[in-house]
């Protein structure tokens, strides 16, 4: 098996913006997506310089702290929310097996289900049914339109 990544780069629009790190993607402290230099403005999703895995499951996890913390900033107060950096890898290892990766900043595990469940370190049949199976319509029908419940954004010094 070969497994090739070709390298991630922001787009030339976002790499040449005065709101750019040396990464290229847009400056954010990690924990509140605010950008350090102009605090009106957030960033999230794969554009985002925060150094979690980019994933969907990231971005998911991300809009409500997001979203939360604008809303602060346009009534003049400091963010509320942060960002704990989870991000999901399905790692496909055989047909019908996957390990489901859950993990945060500086690989922290972030398992989603008991790992009696689903072990997140280990191949599992029950994650590629997850994967395959149910989760298509849970991302259609409910992240996708905000209708889910595992995604409160933490508030700061909670
Ligand atoms: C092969 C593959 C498999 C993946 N599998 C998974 C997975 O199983 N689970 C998971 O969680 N994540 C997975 N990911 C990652 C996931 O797709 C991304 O992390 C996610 O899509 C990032 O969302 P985003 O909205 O930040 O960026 P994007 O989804 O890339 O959206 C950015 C949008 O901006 C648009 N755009 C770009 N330039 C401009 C411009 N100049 N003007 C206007 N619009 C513009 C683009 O067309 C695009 O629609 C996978 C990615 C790949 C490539």
């Amino acid at each position: 098996m070969i497994h090739v990544v070709p390298p991630q780069v922001a787009p030339d629009f976002v790499r040449t913006s005065p709101l750019a790190a040396e990464s290229g993607f847009i400056a954010v402290n990690e924990a509140t997506l605010q950008h350090p230099r102009y605090p009106n403005i957030y960033a999230l999703g794969d554009a985002c310089a925060a150094s979690n895995a980019k994933t969907a499951a990231a971005a998911r996890k991300q809009a409500p702290v997001v979203a939360v913390n604008a809303l602060a900033t346009l009534e003049g107060k400091p963010p509320l929310a942060d960002y704990d950096g989870y991000g999901s890898c399905p790692l496909t290892v055989e047909a019908g097996k996957i390990v489901l990766a859950e993990f945060g900043y500086g690989g922290t595990l972030q398992p989603s289900f008991p790992n009696w469940l689903i072990d997140g370190t280990r191949p599992s049949r029950l994650s590629w049914l997850l994967k395959d199976t149910i989760l298509p319509p849970v991302y259609w029908h409910g992240m996708l339109k905000g209708r889910e419940w595992m995604v409160k954004p933490h508030r700061i010094g909670a």
